[in-house]
């Protein structure tokens, strides 16, 4: 194997050289989801079809599919969201977390929140007797 992996996959890429187990589709849009298992999307289809059109699939759902003729073209209208979130990732959506090994996270310490409670500022009346 090569240090760099395998290539990663991209909308050509066919079901049968898919490298997941599971082909996830969602979409920003209408917040639809679906994932399906790539033997059984191979079974039903072939499996050199490619994952792009399982993705034009998905999109015809949606109420806001761009190739729906019934729909007319706005150039400012709301359009279907949906991707395919493993194509751009580098990482195996099926990977045990154990795994994936430690992550560098934005931010620190200066953006967590503190553990305990500020102390409390104490203020003194006027007129209290400084014995
Ligand atoms: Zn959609």
């Amino acid at each position: 194997m090569s240090p760099a992996g395998p290539p990663r996959p991209n909308e050509n890429t066919s079901l049968g050289e898919y490298p997941y187990v599971v082909l996830r589709l969602r979409c920003h849009v209408c917040e639809r989801w679906r994932d399906c298992r790539v033997a059984i999307l191979s079974w039903e289809f072939h499996p050199e079809e490619r994952v792009g059109e399982m993705l034009r699939l998905f999109r015809r759902r949606c109420p806001w599919d761009p190739s729906n003729p019934a729909r007319k073209p706005q150039k400012y209208g709301m359009r279907c969201g949906a991707y395919l979130p493993d194509l751009n990732s580098g990482r195996p959506p099926d990977l045990p977390p154990s795994m994936t090994g430690l992550t560098l996270i934005e931010g620190g310490k200066p953006d967590m929140l503190p553990t305990e409670p500020a102390p409390i500022e104490r203020r003194r009346r006027v007129g209290d007797a400084d014995v």
